[in-house]
């Protein structure tokens, strides 16, 4: 059976689990390091990444789960996730970190504030049909490098008037990440998306 890990420190692990259940796959909780062995694969759930900085650092697993990503587990980061992943973060504290493993810079906060949250249904490379995607608070990614894939963008209008496409899905080698939250639905294709790849 498929054991997937979802980092339980903080944020909306509980849905991550909900979809790993509708995919019929093993999800744990994980909330220390010794729970990181003998996983397929690995989630950064969304949330609160400065308090999710904090807590993996307090729960030792700032080091083990950098080591394991940079190895090469398969890993799906959501929202907060993202900004954990990406290799610059804007808009961050000052003793904001994130594990640099995902080519890409985002700006925390984005799109803008709770108020300006939304949701568009977006068509993703590798599904056949558009997914429903909810935007809450969510990083936009300004940049990306070459090795990543941005399997989805979304078009959005920027409190200055201005409409752009922005990279809403992304991959780069056993890394996938989405500035939304695919958790928050019934639909887990994404979920198998991106530890089927
Ligand atoms: N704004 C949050 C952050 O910076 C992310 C929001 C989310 O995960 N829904 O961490």
């Amino acid at each position: 059976m498929i054991r997937i890990g979802v980092v339980a420190l903080q944020g909306d692990f509980r849905e991550h689990l909900n979809m790993l259940a509708l995919l019929g796959w093993q999800g744990i909780a994980v909330k220390e390091p010794g729970q990181l062995e003998g996983l397929d694969g690995l989630i950064l759930p969304g949330g609160e990444s400065t308090t999710q900085c904090l807590l993996l650092e307090a729960s030792d697993m700032r080091v083990p789960i950098g080591a394991e990503i940079h190895a090469g587990l398969p890993v799906l980061g959501t929202c907060a996730g993202l900004i954990m992943l990406a290799r610059a973060v804007v808009g961050g504290r000052s003793d904001q970190w994130s594990f640099e493993a995902l080519d890409v810079a985002v700006m925390r906060n984005g799109f803008g504030r709770q108020v300006r949250s939304f949701e568009a249904d977006l068509a993703v490379q590798g599904l056949d049909e558009r997914m429903r995607a909810v935007f809450i608070r969510a990083p936009a990614i300004t940049e990306v490098g070459e090795k990543v894939t941005t399997l989805a963008s979304v078009g959005y209008r920027f409190a200055d008037g201005s409409t752009r496409d922005v990279p809403a899905v992304v991959a780069e080698g056993s890394i996938v990440a989405t500035s939304f939250h695919p958790e928050i639905s019934k639909d887990p294709r994404l979920h198998e998306l991106a530890f089927r790849r």
